[in-house]
């Protein structure tokens, strides 16, 4: 089973190369996984396939200043490798952390860069998959057969942003640019610029750029909750200067921020207006008495319900204090040759406009899938605890969590693949496929995620497109990593949720 074998297909002169599992993207999510698969399963041959020429998804593809994590470090970073900096880090750190992990873990062998995936097809004559992708370096077209199919391609599409549909974008003389297509041309210089949107994203970005350019303005329709705090975590700066190895820092210092946020989640469902007051206090804190927080950081929504992002040091604010950033709570109106007009009749002058206004999600990383010559609608199937899909066999998608690191998902769902192939092998099987039991029949099928529960627009957008979720907990991705911590474990393989053959 360890050997990788390449076998010439009858049909014509390509190299068809097949591994026991392919894993689909080079992030965070696909190294992690790769890197648990040769912990627990070293005799498996695996191959990585990514479109891009290296390693880091979202901290290769996000170029724009000030580009760094939102949550710390500690729990973003994975388990087993200790992460020593800022609990806060930049896509530079980050990328230089998953590269001492690929170079410790012998990883980079099993990585084929420039390889885009564009479509699997399920054979249930063979029990694998067929996965074609082209390099993009030379478009050559190449084929692999695959017997499990690991999805780290992330939720959103990489190649573009979001960008909202404005009136008369063509007749602004200056320049537009979104983050995730950040040119390396642009020169900020004693330019006026004008940020639209109010995530992480300009949150990270106006506090970066604000020095050098002559104002920056962040324009947002309504207010967003951010939390402020140092970029340094007083325990861990404790347990260092006791000289505890960074192994056991990392460990505890995990385990204390996962069990505030637990404490913070669940005060924002049981006193959200408290939370509310306290997340607000602490800008106006600092802007001032005189600061209009109830116009620009006063949601009209509770606290997690969208992420709220982490504001190290409160750079954003005392940008803001200083003058140099300012605040528009506003809707635009149209574009103008000088810049926005709003709907108060506002106009505001830009020389450069940044649509910091999100993501597009992108299901499955583009990828045409069929199962025996029949394409996959995703929207058709329900999820099995938000990493398996009914009727598609041998396939599981990481899809981290909103509330908590996206990482902490990768090892859970690590853990259960690695189980559940083990499982197959001691069964002597070859394909595994979700399936609504008899019991699950009536149950109602809801969108992949509650919007009242958490409703960012990427995700109310697209909704439609993801598969559906049930009203129990096998059939749905509960957002709960510390239920899920203790339930993935224990989840029975033989349960009838699970068809082999
Ligand atoms: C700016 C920004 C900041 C963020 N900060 C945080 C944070 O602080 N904490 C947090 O928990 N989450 C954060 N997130 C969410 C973040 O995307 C995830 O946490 C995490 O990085 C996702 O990792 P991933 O490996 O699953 O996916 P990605 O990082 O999206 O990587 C997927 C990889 O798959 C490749 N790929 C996709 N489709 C194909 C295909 N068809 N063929 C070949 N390769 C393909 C892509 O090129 C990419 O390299 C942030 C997101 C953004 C955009």
């Amino acid at each position: 089973m360890n050997v990788m074998t390449a076998v010439r297909a009858a049909s014509d002169t390509t190299t068809v190369e097949h591994f026991d599992v392919l894993i689909v993207g080079a992030g965070i999510s696909g190294i992690g996984s790769a890197y648990q698969l040769t912990k627990q399963l070293p005799d498996r041959s695996f191959v990585i396939l990514e479109s891009q020429d290296s390693f880091g998804g979202t901290w290769l593809t996000h170029r724009y200043p000030g580009i760094r994590s939102d949550s710390d470090l500690h729990t973003f970073g994975y388990s087993f490798k200790p992460w020593v900096g800022p609990p806060i880090a930049t896509a530079d750190e980050i990328k230089s952390y998953m590269g001492d992990v690929i170079a410790e873990n012998d990883l980079a062998g099993h990585i084929r860069y420039r390889h885009r995936i564009e479509r699997a097809s399920w054979s249930s004559e063979t029990n694998l998959w067929t996965v074609e992708a082209v390099r993009t370096d030379s478009q050559e077209p190449v084929t692999f057969t695959a017997n499990f199919l690991w999805m780290c391609q992330g939720y959103y599409r990489h190649s573009e942003g979001y960008t909202p549909d404005w009136k008369d974008v063509d007749k602004f003389k200056g320049r537009i640019v979104h983050p995730q297509l950040w040119p390396g041309d642009i020169e900020l210089k004693d330019k006026t610029v004008l940020v639209i949107g109010s995530g992480a994203t300009a949150a990270t970005l106006i506090p970066s750029i604000a020095d050098t350019c002559a104002h920056v303005t962040m324009l947002q329709r309504s207010p967003t909750y951010f939390r402020i705090g140092r970029n340094a975590i007083e325990l861990a700066e404790t347990l260092r200067q006791l000289q505890v190895k960074e192994e056991w820092v990392h460990e505890i210092v995990r385990r204390k921020i996962l069990f505030e946020q637990d404490a913070f989640t669940k005060r924002c469902l049981a006193e959200p207006e408290q939370v509310k007051k306290e997340l607000i206090g602490q800008i106006s804190a600092i802007l001032g008495p005189d600061y209009d927080v109830a116009t620009h950081f006063t949601p009209t929504y509770r606290p997690w319900r969208q992420r709220i992002a982490f504001v190290p040091d409160a750079d954003l604010f005392e940008g803001i204090k200083s003058g140099k950033a300012s605040v528009v709570t506003d809707e635009i109106d149209r574009f103008t040759e000088k810049g926005v007009l709003l709907k108060s009749g506002r106009e505001l002058a830009a020389d450069i406009i940044v649509t910091a206004t999100g993501f597009n999600l992108c299901m499955l990383g583009d990828i045409a899938l069929d199962i025996d010559g029949k394409p996959l609608d995703f929207a058709d199937t329900v999820t099995y605890r938000g990493m398996m899909f009914t009727g598609v066999p041998n396939m599981a998608w990481v899809f981290g969590y909103f509330r908590a690191s996206w990482t902490l998902r990768t090892d859970l769902v690590a853990d259960f693949v690695c189980r559940l192939l083990t499982h197959m092998t001691t069964k002597g099987v070859n394909k595994v496929v979700p399936q609504l039991r008899a019991e699950d029949h009536n149950m109602p099928l809801l969108s992949w995620i509650d919007p009242d529960n958490f409703n960012p627009g990427y995700m109310m957008r697209n909704m439609h497109l993801l598969p559906k979720r049930g009203d129990k907990p096998e059939w749905q991705h509960s957002q709960d990593y510390w239920t899920e911590k203790d339930e993935f474990p224990r989840i029975d393989l033989d349960d009838a949720a699970f068809v082999y053959g």
